[in-house]
């Protein structure tokens, strides 16, 4: 049974304004992967290296995965997104055929934005000769030889294409530069970065790497006013709930609306469709929702 993966995700739009705090991490997403996609023939001319791949690493629930459907969206680019499940297989080279056609589907469909979720399950460090460490190793190895590729042929394109230019100022068929690129960029986005087989970190490979910090409380309450701005309520004092959410991840936030949510409707005039969130649903609501980081957790980034 052949597994279909890779396909083009429905990519469900998000855009940077619904993402609270993290203003240096957007910015530095932006800047390494928007710029390669939209503008390699700048970058080429400034003698710039492209990033090919992006490691994307931090505590669970703070927004990894949003940032880079942020980014997806903003580019306009393809988007392809896989876990360790669709691609590890037990049949032997299964998983290594699904990972190189992702790849080959990437190439055709540039530019494209190629992101790993969860990387660590699919490429953790070698270990102990088992079965699935054994597959993880082929999966790396494919990996690695794909990356690989995708420089090689990125840079001998743009290098035919520049000669062609004479040496002008701008590209004399800029569109065209950038049309017969192979632009993918990979990411990868883990809560485990220990996890990870250092040759995948290497120069060339995902050689960027972008820390995405829990929310400090500034940043809560920016959470907070986004998650909060489509609940009637009736004026919440976010400072509050920012402070009394310590160790709380974006995730966490989340859930604390929804549950104070809930609450007000288990109290209020739901029927007659009057029910108004106050600070006091919130405040039972954090007698329920609990903080998942810990000062425990956030040691080891
Ligand atoms: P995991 O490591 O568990 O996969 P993650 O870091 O990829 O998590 P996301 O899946 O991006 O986190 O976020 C989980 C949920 O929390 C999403 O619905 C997202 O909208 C919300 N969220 C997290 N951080 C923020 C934030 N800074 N601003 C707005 N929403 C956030």
């Amino acid at each position: 049974l052949r597994k279909n993966i890779g396909s083009v995700v429905d990519l469900q739009p998000v855009d940077w304004e619904d993402i609270g705090g993290l203003e240096e991490v957007k910015t530095e997403i932006r800047q390494s992967l928007e710029w390669p996609l939209l503008y390699p023939n700048a970058l080429k001319r400034m003698d710039v290296t492209a990033t090919k791949g992006i490691l994307l690493y931090g505590p669970p629930g703070c927004c990894k995965t949003t940032l880079v459907r942020a980014a997806a969206t903003s580019c306009h680019v393809t988007f392809l997104s896989l876990n360790g499940a669709q691609i590890y297989s037990p049949y032997v080279g299964e998983s290594e055929r699904l990972l190189s056609e992702t790849f080959q589907k990437a190439r055709a469909l540039s530019p494209c934005i190629l992101f790993f979720d969860e990387i660590e399950s699919l490429i953790g460090k070698r270990s102990s000769g088992s079965g699935q460490s054994r597959v993880q190793e082929r999966i790396l190895a494919t990996l690695l030889n794909e990356m690989d590729g995708i420089g090689a042929s990125l840079d001998q394109k743009m290098d035919a294409s520049i000669v062609h230019n004479h040496g002008d100022d701008e590209p004399t068929n800029k569109s065209q530069i950038i049309n017969e690129s192979s632009r993918i960029i990979v990411i990868g986005a883990t809560n485990r970065p220990d996890m990870l087989d250092g040759a995948i970190l290497r120069p060339g490979r995902l050689d960027k790497l972008i820390y995405v910090p829990p929310p400090n409380e500034l940043s809560r309450r920016a959470i907070l006013q986004i998650q909060t701005s489509c609940i009637p309520n009736n004026g919440l004092d976010l400072l509050e709930l920012s402070k009394k959410t310590e160790f709380f991840s974006g995730a966490d936030l989340k859930n604390l609306c929804k549950e104070a949510g809930l609450i007000c409707l288990r109290l209020g005039l739901w029927q007659e469709n009057k029910a108004i969130v106050t600070q006091e649903h919130f405040l039972k609501a954090l007698d329920i929702v609990k903080p998942s980081l810990s000062e425990q957790i956030l040691k080891q980034y």
